[in-house]
């Protein structure tokens, strides 16, 4: 049996920003237990792009740029209608997932937080002091009891489930690497299509460089030039797997890559909804178990956004000797990060809903939008506060053309585009 202040479940990115962003506020390390059931660095299955948000936020957690990543200068929105060029005012950061992950969990063991490796969480009973968790396989049980659980464990967590919390929209997710045969895309751009909206799949496609870490014969890192990882995203999880690995093979032909290693892989993703719950007395959740960006599945940064602001409210609840957190999620919803999640659940509400069609011909012809999206003065995942003047766009658009139609927009031979803007 272990004892400890705060038990975290989960050391991805919100597990161990949560961590380290309560050590910044003076918790002690040693009140901190992170458990998670893989041995780090685990793979994780991820895209492992970073918008500028993103980066900044790591720079301010791990005081730095860390190494052994890729960077790229701009997002490329792309379906059969047109070509949105998404220029933010700063890179973005591509990484490895387990090397990322096991970056920032050596930086919590590094501070003297300890963590648990290789054990899952089977059980969690609630107690008059907070809360006994089981871990292992079954027949090897390790007890431990915490004060506080942090339920930082992902799409597929057991601490919400467990705890009662947070069912939201679950999205299913298909990613390999590739390799280009006769592909030109350029490995400073991160792309995303929306095609697969036209074939009735609620969601895009991605071609993202890879930098794949690999040790140098020294046994410093070094990275793979020249791989890719392209997957497929149904926002509202409707379309079967064989279905969207079907469309991600046929996607990566058109666009000239090849299968580079393993096979297509499949992973849900969680995403933030406004109405959901994140806290009974005594618990919490943060990052990907709590919700992410509906709109690209973006995880990384909102999960560290979610983390670091959880990790604010309960230092607050330890100072004032309370288990009862007052409008956890009323305040995350009305702070930047939580504000900005739930403009992005708007928005895949539209292109992800009943008129797909007609958003995407917003997205793609509303002058508006496509400057603030050129300016470079802009951050994906920062757009709420353009709101006003992206329906004062709107109502011009409609003005100058007329209400957006709805009418299915044919998918262009071999993936043609229509004019960039
Ligand atoms: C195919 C795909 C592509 C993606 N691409 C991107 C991208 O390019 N950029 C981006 O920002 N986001 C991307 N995401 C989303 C991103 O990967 C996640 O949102 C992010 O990892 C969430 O971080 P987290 O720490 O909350 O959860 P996770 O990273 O999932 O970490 C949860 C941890 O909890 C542990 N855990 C789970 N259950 C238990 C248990 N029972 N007991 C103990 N431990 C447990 C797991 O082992 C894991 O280490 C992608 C997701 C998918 C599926």
């Amino acid at each position: 049996m272990s004892r400890s202040r705060i038990g975290v479940i989960g050391g991805g990115p919100g597990g161990s920003s949560f961590a380290l962003s309560l050590t910044n506020q003076g918790v002690d390390p040693r009140d901190i237990t992170i458990v998670d059931q893989a041995h780090f660095p685990r793979p994780k299955l991820c895209g492992g792009g970073l918008t500028h948000r993103g980066t900044e936020l790591l720079n301010t957690l791990l005081g730095g740029h860390p190494f052994g990543g890729g960077e790229t200068r701009a997002l490329e929105f792309r379906c059969a209608i047109g070509v949105v060029n998404v220029v933010e005012r700063g890179p973005q950061w591509l990484y490895d997932r387990g090397h990322l992950d096991n970056l920032l969990l050596a930086e919590c063991k590094r501070r003297g937080v300890t963590v648990v490796e290789g054990e899952r969480v089977r059980e969690i009973t609630p107690r008059s002091d907070g809360f006994r968790v089981v871990t292992g396989p079954s027949g090897r049980d390790t007890a431990h009891e915490f004060s506080w659980l942090v339920g930082a464990d992902g799409a597929r967590g057991v601490t919400g489930r467990a705890l009662g919390l947070a069912p939201g929209i679950v999205g299913r997710l298909i990613e390999a690497v590739f390799e280009p045969v006769s592909s030109q895309h350029d490995p400073s751009i991160l792309y995303f299509d929306f095609d697969p909206i036209l074939d009735g799949i609620p969601g895009y496609a991605w071609i993202f460089p890879y930098p794949k870490p690999s040790a140098a014969a020294d046994g410093s890192l070094t990275v793979e030039p020249g791989l890719f990882k392209l997957g497929i995203m149904d926002g509202r999880g409707v379309t079967p797997g064989a279905e969207l690995k079907r469309w991600t093979m046929a996607y990566a032909e058109r666009n000239g890559f090849r299968l580079a290693e393993d096979k297509l892989s499949g992973w849900p993703e969680h995403y933030y909804a406004a109405s959901t719950r994140a806290h009974v007395p005594g618990a919490i959740l943060v990052g990907e178990a709590w919700g992410i960006d509906a709109l690209l599945g973006e995880g990384i940064a909102p999960s560290i956004e979610s983390a670091m602001y959880g990790a604010e409210r309960l230092k607050q609840a330890l100072d004032a000797n309370t288990h009862v957190i007052r409008g956890y999620e009323r305040g995350f919803q009305y702070s930047l990060p939580g504000r900005n999640l739930w403009f992005q659940e708007k928005l895949a509400n539209l292109i992800y809903g009943p008129s797909p069609n007609r958003w995407l011909r917003v997205l793609f012809e509303n002058p508006t939008l496509q400057q603030l999206a050129a300016s470079g003065e802009e951050q994906y995942g920062r757009l709420a506060k353009t709101l006003p003047r992206l329906l004062l766009g709107f109502a011009g658009q409609v003005l100058r053309k007329g209400f957006p139609s709805n009418r299915p927009i044919a998918l262009l031979p071999s993936g043609e585009r229509g004019p960039t803007t």
